[in-house]
C-alpha cells in the first residue's frame, strides 16, 4: 500500500484521508490536541450547550456532491442563519434585504419600489469594481455602506475595505424581498451532535493514525518515507517564511454565561467602529432542538495574526499576492507535496469549497494503489 501523510486534521487533511483510507496507509500529524481543525466543536461543561470552540460554523453549500458526502458522517439538521446587526443604538435585519433598507431609510418601499430607490442612491460613476468599497458602494450606495459595512469591515480586516478584494463584499446577498436568509446558498444546516463527530467518523479507520500534539517542522521530516505529503497549514510557514509573512487576520473570544437567553439569535453584528467587537455569538441558539437553562455567548474581537495565534482568514492585499507567488513558484518544484485547505492555498474559502477541493485532490490518489 501507498504510504500517506497528512499535515492537519481539519476538513482538507480529513476529507483526503478518509478518501484515501480504503487503498494506502495514513498518518495524520495534528498540533493541536483535537482533531477537526477550527470547526471542533464541544460541549461547555457549565451551560451544556455545544461550543464551536473557534467561531460559528454553519454549514452551507450549492454542491450537492458535498451536501451528499458530509451527511455520511452526520445528521444534518436543518438550519437558516438570521444574523442582526446593531447600529448607533438600533437593530437591523442582515443580509441587506428589504426590511433593512425600510427600517433604514424609515420608509415602507415594496421590492420595485426599493431596486428604484437603491439604484438612485447608488454610485453609477463605478463601472468595474476594483475593491471592496468600490463594489459596496456601486451596490447600495453611501449611506447603507457606512452604517453596515465600513466600521465593521475596518474591525474586521483591521484595514481600509478600500484595500480588500471586493469579493469579499459579493460574498453577502442584498435583496429586495424579506428573506433575511443570510446565506444565498440553498443547502443549509448544523451537525446535530456537532461537528467534531464528523471528524471521529472520517478518521475512524485502521489505516488512518492520528498523531495528535504533533508538529509539523518540515526541516525534521524525511519526506522519502511517504509517497505523498498533504499538506494544510499556512503556506509561509512550510517555508520557513523565507519570502516573508502572509497577511492572515485572526479572531480571538471573551467568553460569558448567563441564566435564559441573553440576546435571542445565534449572532448579532455589531456595525459601529467605535464597538471593540464585532460580534457575539450565543451558542445555545445554534441548537434550537436542545433546551438548556444557561447560555453561553462569546464577544469577537480582529487582530493581526501574530506567531503564536492560529490564522484565520487570508488578507490577500497586494503585497501578499507578491509573496504569494513567491512561494507559489517553490510549491511548482515540489513534487511529493501537495498543498490543499484554506491556509495552504492562503484563499478565503468556506467548509464546502474546503471539501469540494479535498474530494477532487482525492482523486487524482485514489486508485494509486501498488
Ligand atoms: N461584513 C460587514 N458587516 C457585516 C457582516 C459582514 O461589513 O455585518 C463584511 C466583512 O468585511 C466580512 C465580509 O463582509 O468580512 C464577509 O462577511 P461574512 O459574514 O461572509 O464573513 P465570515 O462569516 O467569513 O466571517
Amino acid at each position: 500500500m501507498k504510504k500517506y501523510l497528512v499535515i492537519g486534521s481539519g476538513f482538507a487533511g480529513s476529507v483526503l484521508a478518509e478518501q484515501l483510507s480504503k487503498n494506502s496507509l495514513i498518518e495524520i500529524w495534528e498540533e493541536r490536541d483535537h482533531i477537526g481543525g477550527n470547526c471542533y466543536t464541544e460541549r461547555d461543561k457549565e451551560t451544556g450547550v455545544t461550543i464551536h470552540k473557534y467561531g460559528p460554523h454553519i454549514f452551507n453549500t450549492d454542491n450537492l456532491e458535498v451536501w451528499n458526502y458530509i451527511q455520511q458522517f452526520c445528521e444534518m439538521m436543518p438550519y437558516t442563519n438570521r444574523v442582526k446587526s446593531i447600529y448607533k443604538g438600533n437593530v437591523y435585519s442582515l443580509p441587506i434585504n428589504l426590511h433593512t433598507i425600510n427600517q433604514f431609510f424609515g420608509k415602507t418601499l415594496s421590492p420595485v419600489e426599493a431596486r428604484a430607490f437603491i439604484e438612485s442612491v447608488s454610485d453609477k460613476t463605478i463601472e468595474t469594481p476594483q475593491n471592496f468599497e468600490e463594489q459596496a458602494l456601486k451596490f447600495i450606495g453611501k449611506d447603507l455602506y457606512s452604517a453596515f459595512f465600513y466600521g465593521y469591515t475596518k474591525k474586521q480586516w483591521g484595514c481600509e475595505p478600500r484595500e480588500l478584494p471586493a469579493s469579499i463584499l459579493k460574498r453577502l446577498p442584498v435583496r429586495f424581498n424579506y428573506n433575511d436568509n443570510y446565506y444565498a446558498m440553498p443547502l443549509q444546516g448544523i451537525p446535530k451532535n456537532g461537528f467534531t463527530e464528523i471528524f471521529e467518523k472520517m478518521l475512524d479507520h485502521p489505516n488512518i493514525t492520528v498523531k495528535l500534539n504533533q508538529k509539523f517542522v518540515p526541516s525534521e521530516v524525511d519526506f522519502s518515507a511517504y509517497d505523498q505529503v498533504f499538506y494544510t497549514g499556512p503556506v509561509d510557514a512550510f517555508f520557513d517564511y523565507k519570502f516573508g509573512r502572509l497577511g492572515y487576520r485572526t479572531v480571538y473570544f471573551e467568553k460569558h454565561t448567563a441564566a435564559g437567553d441573553y440576546q435571542g439569535n445565534a449572532v448579532i453584528n455589531y456595525a459601529d467602529e467605535e464597538v471593540p467587537f464585532t460580534r457575539v455569538h450565543e451558542h445555545k441558539h445554534f441548537t434550537p432542538w436542545e433546551t438548556h437553562e444557561k447560555t453561553v455567548y462569546f464577544k469577537e474581537f480582529s487582530k493581526e495574526t501574530a506567531v503564536e495565534d492560529i490564522p484565520y482568514y487570508p488578507k490577500r492585499l497586494s503585497n501578499d499576492m507578491e509573496i504569494l507567488r513567491q512561494y507559489e513558484e517553490e510549491i511548482e518544484r515540489l513534487a511529493n507535496v501537495t498543498f490543499l485547505g484554506r491556509l495552504a492555498s492562503y484563499k478565503y474559502m468556506d467548509m464546502h469549497h474546503v471539501i469540494a477541493s479535498a474530494l477532487e485532490v482525492a482523486k487524482n490518489f485514489k486508485n494509486d494503489v501498488v
